[in-house]
This record gives C-alpha cells, sequence and structure tokens, in this order.
C-alpha cells in the first residue's frame, strides 16, 4: 500500500485511544480538570456504566467564552507554555489533548462562565467536528456533558467490560480522588441514585469509611513522616487486617493517583515477617515531592511517574510505614 497521511479525523481517534480507554477515563480527565480549575464542589452524573452519560459539574475557575473553542482543540493547555515546564507541573492535566480527544469519540458538551463575565458560553463537538460557541446563562464553573461514549468507534465499544465492571472502574476512581481531596466535596450519582457524597470537611476516615467499610476505615493507622523534603501522609493497615492482592494499596504523588507503582513494593516490605506469605496490607498513601523531582509525562493517561531519584524515595516509603506500623502494633522484641 502507498504511503499516506491519515486523515485528521482517524489520527485523532487513534490518538485519542491513548487517552480514553473507558468511561473511567472521561471520568478521571474531567475530574482533573475540575480539580485544577480550583473547584470545591464537584458532582458527577454517570448512566449506564458511563456508556450513555458520563457529566461532571464544578464551580471552579470556568472557561472563558473566548477560549471555549480552543479548549477542545488537540494540544490546547493553560497549563504549560515550554517544554521545561514539564520539570516543575504543580497541575494534574498538561497535555491539552483530554477535551480533544473526548470530543472526537463521543458527543461533548461544555457549558461554561468565568465570574466576571455575566454570561456564559455553550459549545458541542460531535464525533471531532466543533459546533459554534452559543452565549447561554450558567453559574460559574464548568458542566462538562459526555454523551455516547465511543459512538463513532464501534470498535472500541467491544472492548467495554461489563456493566459491573465499569461502574466498578467509575467508583474506585471518584472514591480515590475524593480521598485525596478531602476539602473538595464530591458526588457521584449513578442511573440516578447517590452512590458517593464527601462533605469536603477534611475527613479522610470518612471517605475511607465509603470505600472500604466502616470497621475496615476504623481499624486503619494514620501514619505522617518527612524526610528530606519528602512528606507522606495516609493510613496504612495494622498486621491483623490483610488482603489477598495489592488492589487496596493506594498511591498519590503530589495529589496524581499512580497505578502499578514499583512504590507499592516498598510498602509491601515494610511488612516483610509480619504478614503470612500471599498477604497485603492496605494503604492509601499520599506522598507529596518536589515535582522537579518526579517525571509524571511517562504515559499519556498520566498514571505512571518516574522519580528522579528512586531509591530514595522507596527508602523512605518503606521506613514511614514500617515506624508507623510497629508505633502502633509493637512486635515482640529481644528483650528478656
Ligand atoms: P489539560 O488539562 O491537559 O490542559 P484538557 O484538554 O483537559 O487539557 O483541557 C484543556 C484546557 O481547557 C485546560 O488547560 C483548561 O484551561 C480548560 N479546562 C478544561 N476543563 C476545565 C474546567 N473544568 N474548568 C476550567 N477550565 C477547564
Ligand atoms: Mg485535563
Amino acid at each position: 500500500m502507498p504511503i499516506r497521511l491519515l486523515s485528521s479525523e482517524v489520527a485523532s481517534q487513534i490518538a485519542a485511544g491513548e487517552v480514553i480507554e473507558r468511561p473511567a477515563s472521561v471520568v478521571k480527565e474531567l475530574m482533573e480538570n475540575a480539580l485544577d480549575a480550583g473547584a470545591k464542589t464537584i458532582s458527577i452524573s454517570v448512566d449506564e456504566a458511563g456508556r450513555r452519560l458520563v457529566e461532571v459539574a464544578d464551580d471552579g475557575s470556568g472557561i472563558d467564552s473566548e477560549e471555549l473553542a480552543l479548549s477542545v482543540s488537540r494540544h490546547a493547555t493553560s497549563k504549560l507554555v515550554r517544554a521545561d515546564d514539564l520539570f516543575h507541573i504543580a497541575t494534574l492535566g498538561f497535555r491539552g489533548e483530554a477535551l480533544a480527544s473526548i470530543g472526537s469519540v463521543s458527543r461533548l458538551t461544555i457549558t461554561s462562565r468565568v465570574e466576571r463575565s455575566n454570561a456564559g458560553a455553550r459549545i458541542r463537538v460531535e464525533g471531532g467536528r466543533e459546533g459554534r460557541v452559543e452565549s447561554i446563562g450558567a453559574p460559574t464553573g464548568t458542566v462538562v456533558r459526555v454523551e455516547e461514549l465511543f459512538y463513532n468507534v464501534p470498535a472500541r465499544l467491544k472492548f467495554l467490560k461489563a456493566d459491573v465492571t465499569e461502574r466498578r472502574a467509575v467508583d474506585a476512581l471518584v472514591t480515590r480522588y475524593a480521598l485525596a481531596y478531602p476539602h473538595v466535596r464530591v458526588k457521584l450519582s449513578e442511573g440516578g441514585a447517590i452512590t458517593l457524597q464527601t462533605s469536603g470537611d477534611g475527613d479522610r476516615r470518612a471517605i475511607l469509611a465509603a470505600l472500604y467499610g466502616v470497621e475496615v476505615a476504623k481499624q486503619l493507622l494514620e501514619i505522617q513522616a518527612e524526610e528530606d523534603g519528602i512528606k507522606m501522609a495516609g493510613y496504612i493497615s495494622p498486621i491483623a487486617l490483610t488482603r489477598s492482592n495489592r488492589k487496596d494499596i493506594t498511591f498519590f504523588v503530589n495529589g496524581r493517583w499512580v497505578q502499578d507503582t514499583p512504590l507499592t513494593s516498598a510498602l509491601v516490605q515494610a511488612y516483610h515477617t509480619l504478614l503470612m506469605v500471599g498477604r497485603y496490607p492496605l494503604a492509601a498513601l499520599f506522598i507529596e515531592i518536589a515535582p522537579e523531582e518526579v517525571d509524571v509525562n511517562v504515559h499519556p493517561a498520566k498514571a505512571e511517574v518516574r522519580f528522579r531519584n528512586q531509591d530514595r524515595v522507596f527508602g523512605f516509603v518503606q521506613r514511614a510505614a514500617r515506624r508507623g506500623l510497629l508505633a502502633y502494633s509493637p512486635v515482640p522484641s529481644m528483650a528478656p
């Protein structure tokens, strides 16, 4: 076959595939945008496990009507200017890809108003085709509505799992972000029923109770540590509370949920010899580290990070967890 340039429509669908895999990816990108916009309240509504609808409403800064069309273009971002900025990024987004990606594989509507403007504006994008920006009354903040995800990419639709599985992924994501941002009020409704609602009063244990049940939440040990400018705070399980896999170990680095991270191994090592073989702890840990010590641009979905000095961070996590653990549940010592 001769070599041809892909049409922009096909190219953007391919690029979208890297960022938007399933309804939970839409929820993640939209929640991150709301958090980056300084929202104090975020409401997420999902219908049919997000296949029919994902809507995220926030009371953040809003998007200026003049910039609304730009916000849905690829590589359009207000968060990054120079390549250098990547190494001290303080926002969750920076790639300028989420809205463009979502718009190319769904029917997207964004309604937004900035505080200083007396009218809001709305734009619709269908399968990558942008409509005109209309003026419309709206409260300060942004509502992003994503309907019929992957309606124009049937192959993607086929890869979606059963509704329960997709819904579980959405729940897991929203709950974890709620946990990472306990000062933001988060509400999740699925098929019209509220499935999570946080108070925004900063109480993480109440959110842990929503995630793991009241009994487990009560037993979790609160830990806090700091060493050479790296901070870690959060909750770990006492040795009597274990799981058969590592799925309930959650790490956030600078407010970003990182998955499949070697940090998990550092935590597991902290429990070495204290747990039976094949048993793992539960944890929700929040690490704060200077942005220039982390590379967040490893993965299109931004779910992985690399540390400039891996060993230092791992050592810190392991020691801090071990210390926390021993402080609460002293193991028998060598004393007579
Ligand atoms: P990124 O988050 O990487 O910058 P996005 O495609 O997610 O890229 O968003 C593009 C731009 O649109 C953002 O940089 C931001 O300026 C604006 N934006 C998106 N969502 C919101 C929101 N909920 N509130 C305010 N501004 C938003
Ligand atoms: Mg974004």
